[in-house]
Formats: C-alpha cells, sequence, structure tokens
C-alpha cells in the first residue's frame, strides 16, 4: 500500500487505524491512546525500524518530549516528560513526538528534542516540523468528525464545556480549546495568563481578521484589573459579560475563566461579538489594554 507523504495522511492513516482497533476489542473510541497505537502501528508499517519504547523521564521541565533512534537505527524511542506534566499533555506530547516520526524522521539526521517553546515556533523549517507534529497529534487525539459533532452546539461556551471534551479525549483544556478555535466561525480567543500578565493567546481566524489580538511575548501586557482572570479563583466566579472597555476598547467581550493548579495559571476563553466594530483598528487593538 502506498505511504502518506504529508502529516494528515498519516493523521487519517493512524486515525482510522486506532478506530477499527478499538472496534475489534469491542473498546469504545475514545480516549486514544498512543502508547499502545505507536509500537504496534510502527511495526506494521516499517518493520525494520519501529517504535520499540515510549517512556516517561524526567526532564525538568526542560523538554516536554523527545524522539531518537538507536545507533543502528533499526528501533526507535519516544520519552516525555512526566515531571511537569499532566496527562492530557502527556498524551499531546506522544502523539507529537510519534508524528515527527512518521512525518519527519527522513528529513534530519538530529534526534528531535521538543520543548514547550519550540512547539509555538512557526517561521523556521523546524517550527513548520512543529507546527505540523501539533497539528497531526490534534487530529489524531481529536478526530475531526468525532470533534465536529461533540462541538456542534458550541455558539457562545464558557471554558467548563471544553472540560468534557478534556475527559473524552483525554488531553489538554488549551489544546480541546485550541482545536476548535483552529476550526470555529465565532469570534473567540483563549488567553493564559499567570501572575497577572498574559503568557500567550491565540484566536480564531475570524477574529484575527477582524484585527483583535494580542501580541504576547513582545510586550508585557497586564490582564485587564477587572477579568475574572485577574480577580483569581476566590471570587468564585467562573463567567462574566463584561461591557466595552475592559478587554477590548470598542467590544463588549464574553470571558470564562478556569484556574489551573498548576503554576498558577488562568486559561480565559473570550467571545466576542459575532460581527466586528466596521473600521479597522489593529494600531489600536494592540496597545488597547496598555492604555486603559
Ligand atoms: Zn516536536
Amino acid at each position: 500500500m502506498k505511504l502518506p507523504t504529508t502529516w494528515d495522511g498519516w493523521a487519517t492513516r493512524v486515525s482510522v487505524y486506532a478506530k477499527e482497533g478499538k472496534k475489534l476489542l469491542g473498546l469504545p473510541r475514545f480516549p486514544i491512546n498512543i502508547e499502545e497505537i505507536a509500537p504496534h502501528f510502527s511495526r506494521s508499517i516499517y518493520p525494520n525500524e519501529p517504535i520499540t519504547l515510549i517512556q516517561g523521564e524526567d526532564f525538568g521541565g526542560k523538554f516536554e518530549g523527545a524522539l531518537f533512534p538507536n545507533e543502528s537505527r533499526d528501533e526507535w524511542a519516544i520519552l516525555y516528560d512526566k515531571g511537569h506534566s499532566s496527562k492530557g499533555r502527556i498524551n499531546f506530547t506522544q502523539a507529537h513526538e510519534f508524528a515527527h516520526y512518521l512525518v519527519h524522521r527522513g528529513l534530519t539526521d538530529k534526534p528531535f528534542h521538543c520543548s514547550r517553546s519550540n512547539m509555538w515556533e512557526w517561521n523556521t523549517e523546524y517550527g513548520r516540523m512543529e507546527a505540523e507534529a501539533n497539528s497531526f497529534a490534534a487530529f489524531v487525539l481529536m478526530p475531526p468528525d468525532d470533534f465536529r459533532e461533540q462541538t456542534k452546539e458550541f455558539r457562545k461556551p464558557t471554558i467548563s464545556d471544553f472540560e468534557v471534551l478534556r475527559d473524552r479525549y483525554e488531553v489538554s483544556i488549551t489544546a480541546a480549546v485550541l482545536n476548535w478555535l483552529k476550526n470555529t466561525k465565532t469570534r473567540a480567543m483563549i488567553v493564559v495568563s499567570r501572575d497577572g500578565f498574559i503568557d500567550w493567546s491565540w484566536g480564531s481566524s475570524t477574529l484575527l481578521s477582524s484585527g483583535v489580538y494580542f501580541r504576547a511575548k513582545t510586550v508585557t501586557t497586564p490582564v485587564p484589573d477587572v477579568s475574572l482572570a485577574a480577580l483569581g479563583p476566590s471570587h468564585g466566579l467562573t463567567a462574566i459579560q463584561h461591557p466595552a472597555g475592559v478587554w477590548n476598547r470598542f467590544e463588549p467581550v464574553f470571558e470564562s475563566t478556569l484556574f489551573s493548579e498548576y503554576h498558577e495559571m488562568a486559561i480565559s476563553l473570550l467571545t466576542y461579538p459575532t460581527s466586528g466594530p466596521t473600521r479597522r483598528f489593529e494600531d489600536d487593538v494592540d496597545d488597547a489594554l496598555a492604555a486603559r
């Protein structure tokens, strides 16, 4: 059988393999367990260079995961950081490294060492491989057919709605929200903040094309004083409709926030009105928060 050459070709192949395998065993389709699938799948396709080891290591947060062969390059190992990761993060990392094995291992002689930050770099060749590995992981763990079905009622979801998906697919809540944002027409954004400052954010394409985004990392942006993200978990509220002038100078924003026990992190889902403001305001929005 002809082998796929792209990440989505491989993702489709693995997804079908997982689905059929579970059906044969009479088990529910989800969650997808990469630790079970990768050794069998790799051996069936590449009997001379299968994945023979998937193991947790304490990388001390330096790496999320790694993929490398033995000296004779006839066996491969996936390692993942077990020291600083939730089950969902580990699952995603394993799938990410599995993608490097299937799609990228022939492109470089170097082993793959993936850290959290370079999983988000995209403007280099390595960044492209990272983006593809993330797309593969999202596709395989949250297959589009099922994900669409699960989220078809999401008009103005709260972050809590994604807890159901987190449990169904055994992924992190941010992975589930990102997967929705990448496919929805809703103008929405995830904002992850730490100690009152935006760590990173990601908006849906409809939101981005209406000029709303935060320039994370390049400038230090505090979350708004009256946002749930700033108020903290003791406040007890989980969702609130803000008027214009809180998260955005021109638009009201619906915010729901979940506080993670890890690293004092707040994960906020912001949804904006269906249609954006009529005039474009990229220049204003960048510093909208700072200028308040
Ligand atoms: Zn990687």
